[in-house]
């Protein structure tokens, strides 16, 4: 088959590809423009939970993003998100609390869509695309993308080419192998030396009552550990299914539906590797291979008080007593301690008795902490200019090019693609 060429390739329809679309549709609405991806819908965070953050430096890469960047965008990116954001309640009580532990609490303008109400946003997003003309091609891979003195475009499963004037490449974290290889291939320098290593924490609500006055509360903690990603109402920990290895997150449903009583978050530190280990995928994927092997393919879970105690988890045990709530997600009970790096687990378990001065409760025998959570952000390439550009037409963004680690940081660095190309367009087109 083959397709037309375009003015502008759009690979993948997450935040970033969808930020940089609806920025060209608005100010070079003549534009052709494809989206491509290997999904019938966008398979990141606009899809799962869809929580927003519009408050630097929050979703956002700070070695790509100045305060002053991020907030001249973030306007822009409300404006077709249209969010409403959530009342805080409190914040200096725990504040306070917070800076007596070396600890600080960040007040955020948030919003939450909820997994069962993003896909309406999603689809009126992609209608209002579509009737300004642009064209979509869902359940097609990207295996290429090519920048040289024959054209400029992308290969699909291998086979189809479709020319381009420019090409986004947006494949968010998922698309973190893709990625390497296209800029490997395209003689792309790039570094991928930072990886965020972490657990999820499920509670009762009860137990973390602070989500009552702040949705998702941003502690940072001392050796670069933070609370990421809270979800409460009717929340769950979910599987992330890499190739060769699984991973826990967290979601939440909507406000409009019952509660389940419970609460997750994320604690992640953040590690940036020296020489000679310097790929943050390759230890992410170390690491998980490990607690997957350890847990019979699956990831771990272990409770708190078996933790403290200095003895696995088991099934036998799992909700006895105590232990008086049943996981929301099904994994292996077991012992983190086998599984986390020593480092790692002491700084999260040290994070995790702040929080419990902090919010006095999250502690509890009954809390459960799911492992691996691992994000792995940064493929970072070497970019040609402030509009990630990284060859004469193509152009990488979003989360898998280390842009953004957020939703509305990702659709922000689209805006910022995009105005790079407008910049450039009425010479190059
Ligand atoms: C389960 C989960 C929950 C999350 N919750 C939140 C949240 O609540 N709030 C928040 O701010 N962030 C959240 N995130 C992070 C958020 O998803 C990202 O920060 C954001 O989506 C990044 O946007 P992106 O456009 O770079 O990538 P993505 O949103 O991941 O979009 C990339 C798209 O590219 C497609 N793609 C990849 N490779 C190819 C290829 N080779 N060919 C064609 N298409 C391809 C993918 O199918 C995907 O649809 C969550 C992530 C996950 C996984």
């Amino acid at each position: 088959m083959s397709y037309p060429n375009y003015d502008i390739i759009i690979v993948g329809t997450g935040p970033a590809g969808l930020g940089a679309a609806f920025h060209l549709v608005e100010h070079s609405p003549s534009l052709s423009i494809l989206m491509v991806d290997r999904e019938k819908i966008c398979s990141g965070g606009l899809l799962n939970d869809c929580k927003q953050n519009y408050t630097f430096p929050i979703g956002f890469d700070v070695e790509n993003w100045s305060k002053e960047e991020a907030e001249r965008l973030l306007p822009l990116v409300e404006k077709w998100l249209q969010p409403v954001i959530k009342e805080k309640q409190n914040i200096e009580i725990y504040r306070r609390r917070a800076e007596r532990l070396d600890t600080s609490l960040l007040d955020v303008r948030q919003a939450h869509v909820g997994t069962d109400r993003s896909l309406v946003l999603i689809r009126r997003l992609r209608d209002e695309l579509s009737r300004r003309g642009v064209q979509f091609l869902l359940e097609r891979e990207v295996t290429d993308v090519f920048d040289n003195a024959s054209g400029t475009g992308i290969v699909i499963s291998g086979t189809e080419t479709v020319g381009g004037g420019k090409v986004i490449v947006a494949p968010g974290r998922k698309g973190f192998s893709f990625l390497q290889q296209v800029m490997e291939r395209m003689g792309i320098s790039y570094i991928d030396n930072v990886v965020d290593v972490g657990i999820r924490i499920e509670t009762k609500h009860e137990n973390y009552p602070i989500v009552n006055d702040y949705y998702d509360p941003k502690f940072l903690f001392p050796n670069n550990v933070r609370t990421f990603c809270t979800n409460s109402g009717h929340a769950r920990v979910v599987l992330e299914r890499y190739q060769g290895f699984t991973l826990v997150n967290g979601h939440a449903l909507s406000e409009h539906q019952s509660g389940n009583n419970l609460v997750n978050f994320a604690l992640l530190k953040t590690i940036g590797l020296k020489d000679p280990v310097r790929s943050g995928q390759q230890m992410a994927v170390f690491l998980a291979r490990l607690a997957n092997e350890i847990g019979g393919g699956m990831p771990l879970m272990q409770r708190v008080g078996d933790f403290r105690m200095g003895k696995r988890s088991s099934g036998d045990t799992f909700n006895e007593d105590l232990y008086d709530f049943p996981p929301s997600c099904q994994v292996t009970p077991g012992d983190l301690g086998l599984a986390v790096p020593a480092k790692i687990m002491r700084h999260l378990w040290e994070a995790l008795k702040r929080l419990d001065t902090i919010v006095p409760g999250i502690l509890h025998p009954s809390t459960i902490m799911y492992y691996p959570e691992i994000k792995m952000y940064a493929n970072k390439p070497t970019f040609l200019d402030r509009h990630f550009r990284v060859s004469a037409n193509v152009y990488m963004a979003g989360d898998g090019a280390g842009t953004s680690r957020g939703i509305t940081g990702a659709w922000a660095s689209g805006i910022r693609v995009s105005e790079g190309i407008q910049q450039r367009t009425d010479v190059d087109l």
